[in-house]
Parts: structure tokens; C-alpha cells; sequence
């Protein structure tokens, strides 16, 4: 562990691996001997095509991405692409799962297209009369005959909720998933998805960056009301520059995938990734102070929200006691979101066992203080 590095459980902007920081460092002001730094040359030189084009391909490597799909680095984040899914894809009738904020801001934009006329919007089952604690049963969702896409979100930043098993839908409906908060943290088939896509800023690099990882038969059927900016054919045949992109955040993502191929890849991140969530659900289970109310099924191995007796009113007093003294400590953003309160540690990639080891020790001790 580095001392003057903090443990940052910040859910987004999170943290980021501090080698990479050293090296986006080292590299500032005059990179590849070039008395430049990256973000200060075109990204039409060779010398930048070729950062872009290594970053693409180690993401390729470690997602084991087949040839037929095509990756795209787009601005905007994950929310643009709430409009850029319908304004592309969308005909006839898109399917929705409803499991908690993000994937309800999905489709309620998506809503917006059916108003404009360009196809019908189904929700095929919504959570939130469970509190988004779960999921339900495949066999009671609403699913479309011929639906032009199924849309979930792999997991729910905010609830904590993430849906580890791709849903086998029977039939070959387009698979759309938001993995913004859980990309890269495990293995998973990316040949089972029409589409994959993830904002940056949880456990890829800065935010603003937003990857889509496209299989091509989706490409080209956009509406005509779709910006040419948002259309994936045009970006996929631009390589991702129609406009400038967002080279930094490209160039540091890209150092975030070699870090990643030099930590062993997914399996090994996988491992320590559940490692670190194990540790904080049992911490949470074997104490009559902390609570998780997500079905275990479902729990993130990325996001864990908790809550202090049941406590939700984040002004309570025991709450506001606890982030002082995890603050104190030097445990920074463990305060839950403000749709649900309580508190919430993100664990992504790139939070260091240690850090996970230091928070479970000042719960356990925070509780007997409780006593
Ligand atoms: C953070 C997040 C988003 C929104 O990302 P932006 O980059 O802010 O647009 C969307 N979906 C999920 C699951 C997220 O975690």
C-alpha cells in the first residue's frame, strides 16, 4: 500500500490504480521523448493512432472480444447512450428490465423516442416494488415477441444489485447491457450480447469516456433523427474520431488495460475482486449494527450499499458519526447515495485489498464503540 495514497471508495469518479497515475505522470510532460505530453498532439498522427489502436486491442485481449464486434471509445458517458440505443436501434419495440436507478434513467429516456414516434418501449419487469432488493424470475417478465433489443443493466451502481448470469432470453433478441460499474471485474461472454457498453469513470479511467462494444449486424440502422455523431456506423467507420475524441482519457484507459494484463487478467481480478466483496458481506452478516437488504443472488461484487440499524435518514446521528470518524481514519466516500442513504463502499478493480481489509476493522470497531 502507498502511504500517501487514501483508500477511496468513492463509487464514480473512483479511484484509479496508482501505477497508472505514476505513469500518466512520469509521461506528463514529455512523452515517448517527444517533449509533449499526449494530449497535446493530434489524434490523427500515427504516434497518438497508435496509443488508441494498443488501447483497443489489450481491451479486446482481456474481454477475449470476438472479430465480429467493434469497439468504440465515445464521448458523452453511459447516459448519452440512454438516447443513443433507441435513436439507433430502435423499429418496432425494445424491451426494458427495470432493477434499480440506472436502469429505470435508461428506460425512461428511452420513453422519450416512443413519444417521438420511433417505436414502442416494454417493460418487461420492474423491482421497484421490492425496493430494487431483487430480481424477478425470468418466466414472469413481459418479454416481447420480436423485440429490436433487450436492455439490462449488469449492475446497479446505486442499489447495489448486479445480475451476474446473462439472462437466457430463448430466442435471438439482441442482448444490450449496461456494465458501467462492473466491467472488467470478471470474465463474461461478450458473444451472448448484441451490445456492451460502460462509462469510464468506475473501472476503466477519467470520466467522460464512454466504450461500446457493438456487434456489426447492429450497425446501420439508425433513425434519421439520430445526430450523425451518435450513429455507430459512422463512428465505427471513423474509428471512433467523426469528432475529436476524448484522447486522455482514451490514452489513460488504455494504461489502465496493460495494468490490468499485468495483474494477470480478468480471472485474477476476479478472484480479488470477490475476495474483497466476500470480506465486507460477511463483515456486514456478523454484525447486529450493519445491514445489506439485497437478495444474496444479487449482491454486487462491486458496489456494497449498507445501513446502520436500518438507519436510511442519512442526517441520523449515528450515521453522520460514522462517516466523521471512517473520515478521520482516512476512509474517504463511504456516504451512500442520497436516493437511499446509509452508506455504500465501491470496491472496483482498482481499490486495493488492503484498503478493504482497513474499512472491515474500522467497522468491527466502530460497532463495539456501539455497544
Ligand atoms: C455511472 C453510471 C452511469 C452514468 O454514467 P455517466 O458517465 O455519468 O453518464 C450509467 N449507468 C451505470 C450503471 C452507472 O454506474
Amino acid at each position: 500500500m502507498n502511504d500517501y495514497r487514501t483508500p477511496n471508495f468513492s463509487a464514480g469518479p473512483a479511484t484509479l490504480p496508482t501505477a497508472v497515475l505514476q505513469k500518466a505522470q512520469q509521461e506528463m510532460l514529455n512523452w515517448q521523448n517527444k517533449g509533449v505530453s499526449v494530449m497535446e498532439i493530434s489524434h490523427r498522427s500515427s504516434d497518438y493512432i497508435a496509443v488508441a489502436e494498443q488501447a483497443e486491442q489489450d481491451l479486446r485481449d482481456l474481454m477475449e472480444i470476438p472479430d465480429n464486434y467493434k469497439v468504440l471509445f465515445l464521448q458523452g458517458g453511459a447516459t448519452l447512450q440512454f438516447s443513443a440505443i433507441p435513436l439507433n436501434l430502435l423499429q418496432g419495440t425494445a424491451d426494458y428490465l427495470d432493477t434499480g436507478a440506472w436502469s429505470s434513467k435508461a428506460f425512461k429516456e428511452a420513453q422519450r423516442y416512443e413519444k417521438l414516434g420511433l417505436g414502442k418501449i416494454n417493460l418487461v419487469s420492474s423491482s421497484e416494488n421490492n425496493g430494487y432488493t431483487s430480481v424477478s424470475d425470468i418466466s414472469t417478465w413481459n418479454l416481447s415477441e420480436n423485440a429490436d433489443y433487450f436492455h439490462y443493466c449488469a449492475n446497479e451502481t446505486v442499489h447495489g444489485v448486479q445480475i451476474f448470469d446473462v439472462p437466457n432470453l430463448e430466442n435471438d433478441t439482441p442482448i444490450i447491457a449496461d456494465m458501467s460499474s462492473c466491467i472488467l471485474s470478471q470474465k463474461i461472454d461478450v458473444s451472448k450480447f448484441g451490445m456492451i457498453y460502460a462509462g469510464a469513470q468506475k473501472n476503466i479511467g477519467p470520466a467522460g469516456l464512454v466504450i461500446v462494444i457493438i456487434r456489426e449486424d447492429l450497425l446501420g440502422k439508425a433513425s434519421e433523427w439520430c445526430p450523425n455523431l451518435l450513429k455507430y456506423q459512422t463512428q465505427a467507420q471513423a474509428n471512433s474520431m467523426s469528432n475529436t475524441p476524448a484522447t486522455y482519457s482514451w490514452y489513460l484507459s488504455g494504461l489502465v488495460f496493460a495494468w490490468l494484463k499485468e495483474q494477470g487478467g480478468l480471472d485474477a481480478i476476479a478472484k480479488q475482486n470477490h475476495y474483497k466483496a466476500k470480506l465486507l458481506y460477511n463483515t456486514i452478516d456478523n454484525s447486529s449494527l450493519y445491514s445489506n437488504c439485497v437478495d444474496a443472488r444479487y449482491r454486487s461484487i462491486m458496489n456494497v450499499p449498507f445501513f446502520l440499524n436500518n438507519d436510511k435518514d442519512l442526517s441520523s446521528a449515528v450515521n453522520q458519526e460514522f462517516l466523521r470518524q471512517a473520515d478521520k481514519e482516512g476512509l474517504l466516500f463511504l456516504k451512500g447515495h442520497r436516493m437511499l442513504g446509509g452508506m455504500r463502499a465501491s470496491i472496483y478493480n482498482a481499490v486495493e485489498v488492503e484498503w478493504v481489509e482497513k474499512l472491515v476493522e474500522f467497522m468491527q470497531d466502530f460497532e463495539k464503540t456501539k455497544a
